[in-house]
């Protein structure tokens, strides 16, 4: 039900609802919620109360309840705003704060009320709720012609970036990667989000006017498109007032980027490989990311997650990277000296943000001056090579003069607002001393007083007391009535005591207090002042900050690459994969009973001119992978055997050591040589979209239609089942025709596992693809798990066996062995021909057949006599029954 014409005219009337229906009326998108400040909470009124009560799980009631037309009202504490306020983010809604912008003793009529903010999910600062270790992206997307540019910004940080693309697809899978909160689009651009947790907020097309667009750094590297995507973003930062009436000044960049100057990881990919969260519970624990955040400050964890998602494509970057984990790890003191510094350093990041936009306390100065504190030890700690960690050294400003202007003005242990007092040292300011020593004076006074009046009435309980309705007064118990002066003036009658105020006492009061509000005004002052000049530091401390961001992701390479016993990566342009005793890192970490077998795995071409660089002596490894086992150039391996055995754990383990190498990282493994890839592609499992109204089929061939289509020779692709959502038929001859197609024409590095052990026989037609299985032993009617990949192809699935493993009744596991047998006797299986010359599914013409159909297509039936039509017959059916026959 919304909000009546008639309810809202009754209203206008007020003069308070005539202020709110116009300042209302100026946020008309009705995922806002207007916070009305009104005394010491905010309200909510009308359809807004409707719909933030049951999702701010407080009570909706009415204003006005005996009217006609009741006003339905929820409020909020004032100070308990930022926990509601990320409750309505959470939900998708934005937040208009309409704060009272007058003294209500001082207003004239109804006290005057602006909206000074507008909180959403993708402008959103600190102090609502975001979590410190991931970025809180807004982006903006705008189409023209078939191209797309897409801008995107972290306004807690100051990241800004803009990109284009030449299909909505790829914009698309670009938004999924960075995964905004909110997502700005023209009003005239029908998008549906692409996940639940995306707010889409329509802009109207003014808005994406480049021109409006401030020249920042790097602008100019930017595209036409990507600059009025920019522009959007810049002009919803002003309707958000993110930095109130101050211009904006911690953004000063635009950074241009190229989506496929990374590897790219979809969104099925980054699920499948559990890189941010498990696909079982959707949890961080048991993620990759999980197992390599070892950073210890916020802004090394946010970096590590983008580096996650945007592995490098270029030898170069990676080794300079990869050199910096190898000297950290080199020299275990120098790492536990930056470990012990870095906890100490703050969220330089965020800070400087909220610095910026005026919203930084007294605690966040304080944080930042402790911290620049710290970036000296670091500087003299860093090495001078390799390059990268020596540049730190040069890059990383302690800002001094910065920490010593925060030091000279601040106490060290300031409180959490600044307008309360007590933050400015003494002996920065005499006014300040002044009103102190006087506050100080007049609580001296009242002790003293409390003395005196003790002696002068006789009564030794009388006790001078503070409230904030009467300020200052005397009590006295109801026994000493009698006894009380009559200069005492009585305020209040308690159960057992009195309460009295007298002129010397409400004179000196008088002072105190506002000694008391005139320092605090002066502190607050001067904390501002010092705000803004801070700001002046903001380039030097952002980039101070982001050299500490690397080094400390960095570092969490280190540590893991240690503690794991990982190895360092050889990184060739060559399309080729060799590991040597690879290991899922999180699978080997999550054993607990078993130990984890590394495995060998070769694919893809051997490297160019004999042996990689840097591997002595060259890698043919062991167990059979070497020279002579498989070809030299062997792209697609089918990997078969039992359930349970372990094929979709080697593939993710392939998969997740040649992302692991493109990050820079070391890979748990003894040595791997990776070849640069452009995009690693999964299909794994069974997994359905009913959301978006995909059965687990549809999912499965959309995705494998995704690899055909999109892969190229540098790709890697792990295919961990295919075709088991439809009949056996189909989709042994759905495997076997995808798995050809890549032989024949995408070339990519390919593991394909599959329990249709019919496609090990592709391998004896098609010259790039091996056949391994994960070995098993049989002993005592029971199977054993070796874990281990070998060359062969499986003969039987075992599947049974793993059923009864799994507690099926034994009832049902001995029936199912009988009809394994009848099954077993199908034709299908013995067959020696490929199944697809059986089904006819990918017909061949056939000579003989094509001789009777030129024979029918020239005949003329009126020429021919009855006795020659039966003869032709006779003969046709002849030629045909030979055809059958073969
Ligand atoms: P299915 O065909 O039924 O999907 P699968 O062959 O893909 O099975 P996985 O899921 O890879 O089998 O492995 C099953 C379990 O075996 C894993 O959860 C893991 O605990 C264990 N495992 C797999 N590989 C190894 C290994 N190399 N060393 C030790 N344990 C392993």
């Amino acid at each position: 039900m919304t909000t009546s014409a008639a309810q809202r005219s009754v209203e206008m009337g007020t003069p308070m609802f005539r202020q709110y229906w116009q300042i209302k009326a100026q946020y008309p998108d009705p995922d806002t919620i207007l916070f009305f400040h009104v005394g010491d909470f905010y309200e909510m009124f009308f359809d807004d109360a409707k719909t933030a009560a049951p999702l701010l799980e407080i009570t909706l009631t009415t204003r006005n309840p005996n009217d006609a037309s009741p006003i339905p009202l929820c409020g909020i504490p004032i100070h308990a705003a930022d926990g509601y306020v990320a409750k309505l983010l959470a939900a998708g809604k934005k937040v208009a704060l309409c704060e009272q912008v007058e003294d209500p003793k001082q207003a004239k009529g109804v006290v005057r009320r602006d909206v000074v903010r507008v909180i959403t999910p993708g402008a959103v600062l600190d102090a609502e709720g975001l979590n410190a270790r991931e970025h809180n992206y807004l982006a903006a997307l705008v189409v023209d012609h078939a191209r797309y540019g897409l801008a995107v910004i972290d306004i807690s940080t100051g990241e800004f970036r803009a990109t284009e693309f030449g299909s909505l697809a790829a914009a698309r899978e670009e938004i999924d990667r960075i995964g905004p909160r909110e997502l700005l689009v023209p009003s005239e651009l029908p998008w549906s989000p692409t996940t639940r947790a995306m707010t889409c907020t329509p802009l109207e097309a003014a808005a994406f006017d480049r021109t409006t667009l401030p020249l920042l750094a790097g602008c100019d590297a930017v595209g036409a498109l990507g600059q009025s995507a920019a522009a959007a973003i810049w002009h919803y930062l002003h309707y958000t007032k993110v930095a109130g009436a101050k211009p904006i000044t911690h953004i000063t960049t635009l950074q241009p980027y190229q989506a496929h100057d990374y590897l790219v990881l979809d969104e099925t990919t980054r699920r499948n490989l559990e890189l941010l969260q498990t696909l079982h519970d959707g949890q961080r624990a048991g993620s990759l990311l999980w197992l390599l955040d070892r950073t210890s400050t916020a802004m090394g964890a946010r970096r590590l997650r983008h580096w996650l998602l945007y592995p490098l494509r270029s030898v170069t970057a990676i080794d300079a990277r990869l050199d910096a984990v190898q000297q950290l790890m080199a020299d275990v003191t120098r790492q536990e000296i930056l470990l012990a510094t870095l906890a100490g350093v703050a969220d330089l990041e965020r800070i400087a943000g909220r610095i910026a936009t005026g919203h930084a306390s007294p605690r966040d100065i304080i944080a930042l001056r402790d911290s620049l504190r710290h970036l000296p030890t670091i500087i003299r700690t860093l090495p001078e090579s390799p390059p990268l960690l020596a540049s730190f050294s040069h890059a990383i400003d302690p800002c001094a003069d910065a920490a010593d202007r925060i030091a000279a003005t601040l106490v060290d242990q300031p409180p959490l607002s600044a307008g309360d007092g007590g933050v400015i040292r003494d002996g920065v300011d005499a006014e300040l001393d002044r009103l102190r020593a006087l506050q100080y004076e007049g609580k001296g006074f009242i002790a003293r007083l409390e003395a005196s009046e003790r002696a002068r009435t006789g009564i030794g309980s009388l006790k001078v007391r503070f409230n904030r309705v009467f300020g200052y007064y005397l009590e006295i118990t109801h026994t000493h009535r009698d006894r009380v002066p009559a200069d005492y003036i009585r305020k209040q009658t308690l159960t057992n005591a009195e309460r009295y105020i007298t002129p010397a006492l409400k004179e000196y009061e008088e002072q105190v207090v506002t000694a008391e509000a005139r320092s605090h005004a002066l502190e607050y002052e001067h904390f501002t002042r010092l705000r803004e000049e801070l700001a002046h530091a903001l380039p030097r401390i952002q980039q101070s900050a982001r050299q500490v961001a690397d080094l400390d992701a960095l570092l969490a390479l280190a540590r893991v690459a240690q503690e794991g016993d990982y190895c360092r990566p050889t990184l060739v342009e060559a399309p080729m994969i060799a590991i040597e005793a690879g290991r899922h890192p999180v699978v080997e970490r999550m054993l607990r009973d078993e130990r984890f077998v590394p495995n060998d795995c070769c694919v893809g071409m051997s490297a160019p001119q004999g042996e990689p660089r840097g591997i002595h002596p060259p890698l043919p490894l062991g167990r059979g992978m070497g020279e002579g086992e498989t070809s030299p150039n062997t792209p697609l391996l089918i990997i078969t055997g039992p359930n349970m055995a372990g094929k979709s754990t080697i593939m993710r383990q392939v998969g997740l050591i040649t992302l692991l190498a493109h990050l820079g990282s070391f890979v748990p493994a003894k040595r791997a040589v990776i070849g640069l890839t452009d995009r690693i592609f999964t299909r794994v499992g069974a997994s359905d979209n009913v959301a978006r109204g995909q059965s687990t089929f549809m999912v499965e061939m959309a995705e494998a239609a995704t690899i055909l289509r999109e892969a190229t020779a540098h790709s890697l692709i792990l295919i961990d089942e295919l075709g088991r959502g439809t009949s056996t038929y189909d989709g042994i001859s759905i495997a076997w025709a995808v798995a050809e197609y890549l032989h024949d024409h995408v070339h990519a590095r390919t593991l394909f596992a599959t329990h249709y052990h019919e496609l090990a026989r592709l391998a004896d037609t098609k010259p790039g693809v091996a056949n391994f299985t994960m070995a098993v032993k049989e002993w005592n009617d029971r199977i054993i798990f070796l874990r281990t990949l070998v060359p062969g192809a499986a003969d039987r699935s075992y599947g049974i066996e793993v059923a009864r493993l799994a507690g099926l009744p034994p009832s049902v596991t001995t029936r199912a062995r009988e009809l394994l047998a009848e099954l077993e006797q199908d034709p299908w299986r013995t067959a020696s021909a490929p199944p697809a010359a059986q089904l006819g599914l990918f017909p061949s013409p056939d000579p003989r057949h094509e001789a009777v159909c030129e024979r029918l297509r020239i005949l003329d039936p009126q020429t021919l006599t009855p006795l020659a039509a039966l003869t032709l017959l006779a003969e046709l059916v002849e030629q045909v029954r030979d055809t059958t026959a073969i």
